[in-house]
């Protein structure tokens, strides 16, 4: 859940604790390596954007940046955080650190203004520093303002750009800058902190409480800080599970597994309270899927790896309901159940008035996922064709493929059943054999466990469910457009049929293939080719499904 409502004590932890120096910045160690090395090198760029989601240390990055380089004692990889500088910039309140929010500051005159100041030499610091938040938000004049002043910047001028939304920026603009991307943060690392703060603050909470936020909080530190803050000042002397629920709308674990539960055993009825309860709750049908994606996500985890890879130790009544229920789904069906959330939450995108229907549509037609096999021979006969829908087919003749013991040889998994219609072409599932050392089975309990974040992928599925989750949108036009995958020394080869201009720009961005190539999981670079063949026609049971949500697929 989104924790955007200024509660009264709103930002105060996120402030208060804010990372001062490069050394207390958490999870950006690339970053902070390749910053400190410039600056000792006195090779320190004019113009940075650094890039990444909302509350991972953007701002306070380019604040710290902003120290080093005006720091009485600087420019130094530590300043000071003594002098008049430090302290100015540390408040935001330095007369040659300018600061500027890219979306209340949109006109071209603001730049305008700026291009004439930066001209002038800084007032008092060692250079003169404009960091852009939000700087995507800019209109297209003021960008071309912009790009006057970056292609001849004075010397002592430096800019330092934040952006949740890089696409945006004209490409001419991120040419002239060193770009830095920032990661989600790991769970473990958000925790640890938590932990900390809950030390220096003197407040005991739960273990089980601070998992669920560094959870919910989506990798973003500042979300999870000010969760922690709303929850500890609302809550007793003892933060339980229960507060975190009804101040942050952090649905208690066990609500999932009733909801998957009766989702496996298709009683409609129980599905449809536990929608009714979180959206009473105060939580959004877009929070619901959120959640609903990370709890099915550690189920996944289970089904393939064992219960080793519950890295996270639930309460042990909560662990053995997970095992069995991961095991009673399967691989095939929580694959299923996941694809058709991630559909779910594009759609809900377009028509947000519709999302609760859409929700429990969705959810009560996955929990006859099992009977998709049955489903997609029906429709096969309407249409004439006995074509048999991959998925289900694996689930059916296989289920035991999906439990923990079955894992360990995952190259034997069963091969879904061909569909005999030629016309037909299947979404990549077959299950391509797991490398072992692509599987983190040992998941210590004491220490932190390795997140699957840092483990190369080499199968082509797993890739994408990857990209799925953290590039939707370049997700959902490859699994459109899917002809073939392959990896080809370590460069992902994707095969695509022709695609419309707008999606193949997105597959073609250079700042897309970048950062595709740089993300831990990545075996190396990727490249989308394209099939000449005209396109066949898609799964004729997705087909139906789109057909019962009204429409056609879009393009995101
Ligand atoms: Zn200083």
């Amino acid at each position: 859940m989104q924790v955007s409502e200024p509660a009264p004590t709103y930002r105060v932890f996120a402030r208060k604790y804010r990372p001062r120096t490069f050394s207390e910045v958490i999870g950006q160690e690339h970053i902070v390596h390749a910053l400190s090395r410039a600056i000792e090198r006195q090779r320190v760029g004019q113009a940075y954007l650094l890039i990444g989601p909302r509350g991972v240390g953007k701002t306070t990055t380019a604040r710290i940046i902003a120290k080093s380089m005006n720091c009485e004692q600087g420019p130094t990889v530590e300043p000071c955080l003594q002098c008049a500088m430090c302290r100015d910039i540390e408040r935001g309140g330095d007369i040659d650190v300018i600061e500027i929010d890219g979306a209340s500051n949109n006109g071209v005159d603001d730049v305008r203004g700026i291009r004439d100041a930066v001209q002038t030499q800084p007032i008092r610091d060692r250079r003169k520093i404009y960091i852009i938040d939000e700087v995507q938000r800019l209109s297209g004049q003021a960008f071309d303002a912009l790009l006057k002043t970056l292609e001849e910047p004075p010397e002592h001028a430096m800019f330092l750009f934040a952006t949740t939304d890089p696409h945006k920026i004209p490409d001419t603009i991120v040419s002239r800058c060193q770009m830095f991307e920032f990661r989600r943060l790991r769970e473990v690392d958000i925790q640890a902190k938590l932990v900390r703060v809950c030390e220096a603050e003197g407040m005991q909470v739960d273990a089980e409480v601070l998992q669920a936020i560094s959870r919910g909080c989506r990798g973003g530190m500042r979300d999870a800080e000010s969760m922690l803050d709303q929850v500890l000042a609302t809550a007793g002397e003892k933060v339980t599970l229960d507060d975190l629920e009804s101040v942050a709308g952090l649905a208690r674990p066990e609500r999932w597994l009733t909801l998957f539960e009766a989702m496996a055993a298709d009683q409609p009825a129980v599905i449809l309270q536990q929608v009714e309860g979180f959206l009473e709750r105060g939580g959004t049908e877009r929070d619901f899927v959120e959640q609903a994606v990370d709890a099915l996500r550690d189920l996944l985890h289970v089904a393939l790896l064992g219960e080793d890879a519950l890295g996270v130790e639930p309460a042990p009544e909560r662990r053995t309901r997970m095992i069995e229920l991961a095991r009673q789904m399967g691989r095939d069906n929580l694959e299923g159940v996941l694809g058709m959330m991630f559909h779910l939450e594009s759609r809900m995108q377009k028509s947000p008035l519709g999302a609760r229907a859409l929700l429990e549509w969705t959810l009560l037609r996955a929990a006859r996922v099992g009977h998709f096999f049955d489903l997609a021979q029906l429709l096969g006969k309407s249409q004439g064709s006995d074509y048999q829908a991959p998925v289900a087919a694996a689930a059916k003749v296989a289920p035991a493929a999906a439990a923990p013991q079955a894992t360990q040889s995952a190259s034997a998994a069963p091969v879904p059943a061909k569909p005999k219609a030629a016309a037909v072409v299947p979404v990549p599932v077959a299950p391509a054999p797991v490398e072992p050392q692509a599987t983190p089975v040992q998941a210590p309990a004491a220490t932190a466990p390795a997140p699957p974040s840092s483990v190369v992928l080499r199968d082509i599925e797993a890739l994408l469910q990857r990209l799925e989750n953290e590039r939707p949108t370049l997700a959902a036009v490859v699994r459109r457009n899917f002809v073939s995958g392959a990896l080809e020394d370590n460069n992902v080869v994707i095969t695509l049929y022709p695609l419309e201009q707008r999606d193949r720009n997105l597959v073609e961005d250079p700042i897309e293939l970048k950062a595709l190539a740089r993300l831990a999981w990545s075996p190396g670079p990727w490249r989308f080719t394209f099939d000449t063949g005209t396109r066949v026609e898609q799964d004729p049971v997705v087909d139906s499904l789109l057909e019962s949500f009204g429409g056609q697929e879009e393009t995101p």
